[in-house]
């Protein structure tokens, strides 16, 4: 068995049932997603428009590719003319929402998507705080995509080994999605919750989480 293989076996072999595992493939060659894919693994991550456009034609047509990076307004037609994209899991403006659900329509598909809320004590990651989420159900925004489909949140934790404020953080996000849907009842399918990576996503599943992200742990440290 090749070392990804290996890795991504001891990985799934963690994860509890209805716990759905993206392999973050980001900088690492089609080579090794291949090797993945060979093990059984068909959700890939993916940070950057470009690479993914690279990746999708030369991989097999089966597999479900998440966008994870930041998108930027200008690069949403790209992203979404490279292929299909099962989820996007980084929303983090309205502005690039909204993008993306004038492009899906233009394309004639609906968009599935998460939105990428900010916990975190860094002020370096992008998101909506949890505020601006609320405030975009209960003025029932979302009621204007066309599109595209709000299927639930991703974020991340805090980078510090204080597990206390790991699992604070992931309980912030599990939290805000309930809220969410006892501000707005009736919406459907707002059902994932995107959180935890190589080292804390335990912690996320522990606190709700059902879209676990990994990288480093399947495919080693990346050459950035
Ligand atoms: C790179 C990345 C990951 C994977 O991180 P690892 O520590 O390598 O598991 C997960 N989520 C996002 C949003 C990322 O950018």
């Amino acid at each position: 068995m090749s070392p990804v293989a290996e890795a991504l076996k001891t990985v799934a072999a963690t994860l509890p049932a209805g716990v759905e595992l993206v392999a973050v493939s980001k900088f690492h060659p089609a080579e090794a997603i291949a090797e993945a894919y060979s093990a059984g693994q068909r959700i890939f991550g993916e940070s950057r428009v470009q690479e993914l456009s690279a990746k999708i034609p030369a991989l097999p047509a089966d597999i479900r590719w998440h966008f994870i990076g930041h998108l930027q307004t200008n690069k949403v037609r790209k992203l979404l003319e490279a292929g299909p994209i099962a989820l996007i899991e980084s929303v983090d403006s309205e502005r690039v929402l909204d993008a993306i659900d004038a492009e899906s329509a233009r394309l004639g598909i609906t968009s599935r998507v998460l939105m990428q809320v900010h916990v975190a004590a860094e002020e370096t990651k992008f998101g909506f705080t949890p505020e601006e989420i609320e405030a975009y159900f209960r003025d029932r925004r979302f009621e204007s995509l066309r599109a595209t489909h709000i299927c639930g949140l991703m974020g991340m934790a805090t980078n510090t080994d204080d597990t206390a404020r790991i699992a604070a953080d992931f309980k912030a996000i599990a939290d805000l999605r309930k809220q969410i849907l006892a501000i707005a009842p009736d919406l459907r399918g707002f059902d994932t919750l995107s959180m935890g990576m190589s080292d804390d996503y335990p912690l996320a599943i522990e606190a709700g989480s059902n879209l676990v992200r990994v990288g480093t742990a399947i495919f080693g440290a990346r050459a950035y």
